[in-house]
């Protein structure tokens, strides 16, 4: 029998592991952590073996498939060992696939793959389809293709899920944008990224449909050498190029080859220039999936977003408290700022994965009228922002960047936690971070 071996037990490898159990394997799941209590539950409910707290080398290595995590890497000696042997290691979305024929949407992009797959499930979801979330998000697409039965699927995907794709292929597909992320994964090559991300692309044919930012830098030069042939449509602030959907006066307009749809800008439920085009590119998935207009401009209209992306949270005394705990890199802090509309308190700091803060400089000074830094070592911020700006506090709990924030703060002013940098300094994950700061924000 097929031994399947699953790396990993979070969310995607249980998933992984009920689905090759209902399907005849012979699976074995292996963690080099501990599980949580729900998985290792649901382990023994489906009477899956499993080892945890370390991985036992020769039972890995006797697999004849391995489907590996995202969160471990490529290069982890274990896994480069099973690649040398010749053992396919795959991702979850790889072995997934093999068990559904539904649409495949799949989103990537460095920034607003959660924002965008959410607003393009509820689209969907709204409209009637029968659809499922999944990917980096919510229940696994694995489990969801175990014990579920839908239609559409609409994935977000990491560079690292991309990785280990080979056959997949997505009958749509987003690409947002690329700007530099986890390059301390890809040996600080950024071209190791790209190619992972642009492999959203992959095994595309003449009958599905390839949306990216028709402006993106990156994307634009890459697309050249793209291989696969998926119809292309591109989104853009305004109409430039070849892009169909943009935003015209006020309205924004998406011109699909069997439809026009227009809508007023200011009823699109998400502010700010990077969720027009986040509302862009799922406009142009709805509509190249018939969705009525009437049906999109609803839920563009009531999308509630996504918790700790941008998120109000209270106004203290003419201070508005705005929770961006997701912007965990340069470029998400970029079009925080660039959304606001009064003076701000900027809070960011954290785990530094290579930022080059020269790419807010411009809008901090416009922008903010003082920074506080949370982390256990802001000397980077300092050396850059230091002799720049005039008030920067430095905090080393949350509670003590609110009330610096606060304190800093005139009436009017927005206080923003957008970090730039990953949280795990301080806080157990960027969820933990923003749960915290609207804590203390309440208690102020
Ligand atoms: P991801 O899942 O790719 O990390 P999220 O939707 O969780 O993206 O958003 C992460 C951060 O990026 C948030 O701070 C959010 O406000 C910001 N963001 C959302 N969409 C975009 C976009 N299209 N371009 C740049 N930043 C974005």
């Amino acid at each position: 029998m097929n031994r399947m071996i699953i790396l990993g037990g979070g969310e995607s490898g249980v998933g992984s592991a009920i689905l090759a159990k209902k399907k005849g394997f012979d699976v074995f799941l292996s963690d080099s952590g501990a599980l949580q209590d729900k998985y290792r539950a649901e382990l023994e409910q489906y009477g899956i073996p499993y080892e945890e707290k370390g991985h036992t080398e020769e039972l890995v290595l006797a697999a004849t498939e391995i489907i590996k995590s995202p969160g471990i890497p490529n290069y982890t000696p274990l896994v480069r060992k099973a690649m040398e042997k010749g053992i396919p290691v795959l991702s979850e979305m790889e072995f997934a696939k093999r068990y559904t024929s539904a649409k495949m949407i799949c989103i990537t992009g460095s920034n607003g793959k959660t924002t965008t797959a959410s607003m393009l499930y509820h689209i969907l979801k709204s409209a009637g389809l029968n659809v499922g979330l999944g990917g980096n998000i919510g229940r696994s697409f694995a489990r969801q293709a175990a014990e579920e039965n839908h239609d559409y699927y609409v994935l977000e995907l990491s560079s690292f899920q991309l990785e280990n794709m080979y056959s997949f292929k997505a009958d749509i597909a987003i690409l947002l944008n690329i700007t530099p992320d986890h390059l301390d994964r890809y040996d600080h090559d950024i071209q190791k990224y790209i190619d992972a991300k642009m492999r959203i692309a992959q095994n595309q044919t003449e009958t599905d449909a390839f949306i990216f930012w028709e402006e993106d830098p990156i994307v634009s030069k890459e697309i050249e050498k793209l291989a696969s042939s998926g119809k292309r449509y591109t989104f853009a602030e305004h109409k430039v190029g070849n892009a169909i959907a943009y935003l015209n006066h006020h309205e924004i307009d998406i011109n699909t080859p069997d439809s026009t749809f227009v809508m007023e800008q200011d009823l699109l439920a998400l502010e700010g220039l990077h969720n027009l085009y986040n509302s862009l590119a799922s406009g142009i998935a709805a509509k190249l999936l018939d969705i009525t207009d009437e049906n999109l401009r609803q839920s563009l209209s009531d999308f509630q977003g996504v918790e700790h992306r941008l998120e109000k949270v209270a106004k203290v005394r003419s201070v508005q408290f705005i929770n961006d705990s997701k912007a965990t890199n340069v470029n998400s802090c970029w079009y925080a700022l660039q959304s606001m509309k009064t003076k701000v308190v900027l809070i960011l700091g954290g785990t530094d994965k290579g930022n080059d803060y020269g790419e807010i400089e411009q809008l901090v000074k416009d922008k903010v009228r003082a920074l506080v830094f949370l982390g256990v070592d802001n000397s980077k911020l300092h050396r850059f922002f230091n002799g720049k700006m005039e008030k920067i506090e430095d905090a080393s709990s949350m509670k003590d960047a609110v009330q610096k924030a606060y304190g800093l703060a005139r009436e009017g002013d927005t206080v923003l936690l957008s970090p730039c940098c990953a949280s795990f300094d301080l806080f157990e994950n960027y969820e933990d971070r923003g749960n915290q700061f609207k804590e203390c924000v309440r208690k102020l």
